[in-house]
């Protein structure tokens, strides 16, 4: 069903939609197109998938756009990927020319007369080389930049250099030695869909049965596209060392997204590392997309987990936090805006394993500490992360480009 703004009144609140109608106000009637390379798996889709909708409810033309690419371009863009997230890379020009042959060959068929175009993440960044330029172009980057590979870094800039804007998450990302405005906007998720909005015990019970997930055992989770930055295999290690001290479950449930051909690798690695646990059903690994799936999981899970070694944001720990679970993560990027440790969830070195299975035993064996962190943690989701605050902030910039 098509949700519209006024759906969120019960959960914001009338000043923060009534703002948000105002803001749109100025902007009625401009069109914008948002361009990425897939349409589900992590963050992008993610937020995409709810902001698109609202953003046309209000009274703007926004459209959304996949870049479509080869196996190829997206080996490519993944390496890419990871050596803005610090990586190495061989950077060759045959990577150059597929890269940017991929967007000159969508450019042909998208034809592009927005208002304003807003290009998300890395794939589609060369897009701008192939138009005319009539209007404002935005680059949303949701990775984490904190340690981008130079050599890399110094090749992209010279598409970078082009765009009127860049919005980054934090500012530990803020790119040096460029002379485009970059402005922080924090990632947020919708609290009415399906993977967010509340559930009856039932229900969650219905989903756990249909995937077959016990729950004759304390289940601790992670959500996660099977990639190597989100380390499934590291957190086999704390699980074993959790186990040794109580006996839980462990779920690692994780899709992988159309532009990521590194994920069938890493889930083969973490099954194999996992195996004796997977032969006991101590580990479970799914790989459906099943946005109440997800839903149900973070709801009947007893800890949340996010051993992440790099994250731009994490939806995944906001997800967690609106559902009022504890988490323990990764005192890493965007995680670190998220959670205030001890406080809303604990924060831990991605290296310290040991530490990891302290917290997430500490969680387990007090209930009322589990419950106060959840309770806190839901209140700052609500305040600072839901969809609505980042509709705001898109309007904001809009509003800043084309008045
Ligand atoms: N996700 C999902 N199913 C999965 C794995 C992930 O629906 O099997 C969703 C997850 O709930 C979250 C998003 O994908 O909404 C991941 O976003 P995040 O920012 O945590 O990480 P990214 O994948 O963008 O690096």
């Amino acid at each position: 069903m098509k949700r519209s703004l006024n759906d969120y009144r019960k959960i914001v609140g009338d000043d923060v939609v009534g703002d948000i109608y105002k803001k749109a106000r100025k902007l009625y009637g401009k069109t914008i197109v948002h361009v990425n390379s897939t349409y589900y798996g992590g963050g992008v889709a993610e937020i995409l998938s709810a902001l698109v909708p609202l953003m046309n409810d209000v009274g703007i033309a926004a459209g959304w756009r996949m870049l479509r690419g080869t196996p190829d371009f997206f080996d490519i863009t993944k390496k890419f990927h990871n050596a803005l997230q610090g990586n190495s890379i061989n950077l060759t020009e045959m990577k150059k020319r597929l890269y940017v042959q991929a967007n000159e060959d969508f450019s042909t068929y998208c034809h592009i007369s927005h208002d304003c175009v807003i290009i998300h993440d890395p794939q589609p960044l060369p897009l701008i080389q192939f138009y005319s330029r009539k209007q404002p172009w935005v680059w949303r980057i949701h990775i984490d930049l904190s340690k981008p590979n130079e050599e890399l870094y110094r090749y992209l800039k010279g598409f970078i250099l082009k765009y009127d804007t860049l919005i980054i998450s934090s500012e530990d990302y803020r790119l040096k030695d460029l002379p485009v405005e970059q402005r922080i906007i924090h990632p947020a998720i919708d609290p009415l869909s399906a993977k967010n909005m509340d559930l009856p015990d039932k229900v969650v019970a219905k989903y756990l049965k249909k995937f077959n997930i016990p729950t004759d055992k304390p289940i601790i989770t992670q959500i996660s596209r099977f990639d190597r930055f989100k380390d499934q295999e590291g957190l086999i290690d704390v699980f074993r060392m959790v186990k040794e001290q109580i006996d839980c479950r462990l779920i690692l449930c994780g899709s992988s997204a159309l532009d990521d051909p590194e994920s069938q690798q890493c889930y083969e690695r973490t099954k194999r590392k996992a195996n004796n646990f997977i032969k006991d059903r101590d580990v479970i690994l799914i790989t459906s997309e099943n946005n109440i799936l997800v839903n149900a999981l973070q709801r009947r899970s007893d800890v949340i987990i996010q051993k992440s070694l790099r994250e731009g944001f994490g939806l995944t720990v906001t997800e967690a936090l609106l559902k009022e679970k504890p988490v323990v993560a990764s005192k890493v990027g965007g995680i670190s805006l998220q959670i205030t440790d001890g406080e809303t969830g604990f924060l831990v070195d991605p290296e310290n394993k040991e530490g990891f299975a302290k917290k997430i035993v500490e969680i387990l064996k007090n209930p009322s500490l589990a419950k106060s962190l959840g309770q806190k943690a839901g209140k700052v989701a609500k305040e600072k992360f839901l969809i609505t605050r980042l509709l705001g902030d898109y309007l904001d910039l809009l509003q800043d480009l084309l008045a």
